[in-house]
């Protein structure tokens, strides 16, 4: 039988920190990323792709704003099913360009995703993911003032210091999961969950309802990888390896380690909470729940990390 493993990308994937995210330096980058996709699916791997969407998500929420004088501004929700299809295109476009190439036949397609949070999850209360630009003081107060955003200081001394924050909530349940399931068996290459998804919640009367909210991706794409029974769910981020004693003297990477020892790891707080401690969580519950092995690692060492070679592997 042939593994399915769902991989997500981070940021780097896509745009590269000090780019501007034109459309070629986005596209650039794609390539370099699917140049693995294709080595994995050469191995035998089907394959789930997940992916960030902050820089592309930030750009387009800048457009809703200064446009808005000239067409409506659109929600949170409805921009991220936006950065779904914009990215989703650019994988799309490259892998089927490369196999087509190649003479091979692969279906590959991408699923606008909706993800169901809780309408209770406490960050509603509190909101702690900051989205977008960067405001000075005065600009942030407006924005609050007319739109309701919630603001917060996040970079103080800076002189663009505020930023909108919104609540990053518990993703439970993948809404399309029966669709990628059958896309899975029809041997599709399958982008899915998406910048985490977009964030819905269900109402008394059962429907959905799409909500201005960021869920975390690599929580969401264990929760895809979990709905599909996923073999192994691979995080794929800008550094080689997990590391204890983080930025300290005698920092260490991780290698192949126990779920029991990454709990340990994790509650003595080794990783940092917006970056590295979400993908240690959601690598943590694909094994709970089952999944074969979860690993972290960077982009160019995907291939050596599945033959057990680098990165840090996360067992039973
Ligand atoms: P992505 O876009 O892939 O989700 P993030 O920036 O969210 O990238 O997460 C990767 C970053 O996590 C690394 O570049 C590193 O700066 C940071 N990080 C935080 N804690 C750790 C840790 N304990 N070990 C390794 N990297 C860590
Ligand atoms: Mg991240």
């Amino acid at each position: 039988m042939k593994k399915l493993v769902v991989i997500a990308l981070g940021g780097n994937a896509i745009k590269q920190a000090h780019e501007k995210g034109t459309v070629e330096e986005q596209f650039a980058n794609v390539a370099e990323t699917c140049d693995q996709l294709v080595q994995m699916n050469a191995m035998g791997y089907k394959m789930i792709i997940t992916h960030g969407n902050g820089p592309q998500a930030g750009n387009l929420l800048i457009q809703q704003e200064e446009a808005n004088t000239l067409v409506p501004a659109q929600p949170m929700d409805v921009v991220g099913s936006m950065t779904q299809g914009q990215i989703g295109y650019m994988f799309q476009n490259t892998l089927q360009n490369y196999f087509m190439q190649k003479g091979k036949n692969i279906p590959i397609t991408t699923v606008v995703t909706q993800v169901l949070v809780k309408e209770d999850d406490p960050d509603f209360e509190d909101p702690s993911k900051p989205v977008g630009p960067f405001y000075t003081k005065d600009e942030a107060l407006r924005l609050k003032e007319e739109k309701s955003y919630v603001v917060k200081e996040v970079k103080p001394n800076a002189e663009k210091s505020w930023r909108r924050v919104v609540p990053s909530p518990e993703p439970f349940e993948i809404v399309e999961s029966n669709c990628v399931q059958a896309l899975v068996e029809a041997r599709a290459i399958i982008i899915a969950s998406g910048g985490g998804g977009i964030p819905v919640m269900k109402n008394k009367d059962g429907t959905l309802e799409g909500l201005e909210a960021v869920i975390d991706k690599d929580k969401a794409g264990n929760v895809l990888a979990q709905s599909v029974n996923a073999d192994i769910y691979l995080i794929l981020t800008d550094v080689e390896n997990a590391r204890i004693n983080y930025g300290k003297p005698d920092e260490k990477p991780l290698g192949k380690i126990t779920v029991q020892e990454a709990e340990k790891y994790l509650e003595e707080g080794h990783f940092l909470a917006g970056s590295m401690g979400p993908k240690v969580t959601a690598a943590i519950r694909f094994v709970k729940a089952g999944g074969k092995k979860s690993i972290i690692t960077s982009l160019s060492n995907a291939v050596n990390a599945l033959e057990g070679k680098s990165g840090t592997i996360i067992v039973k």
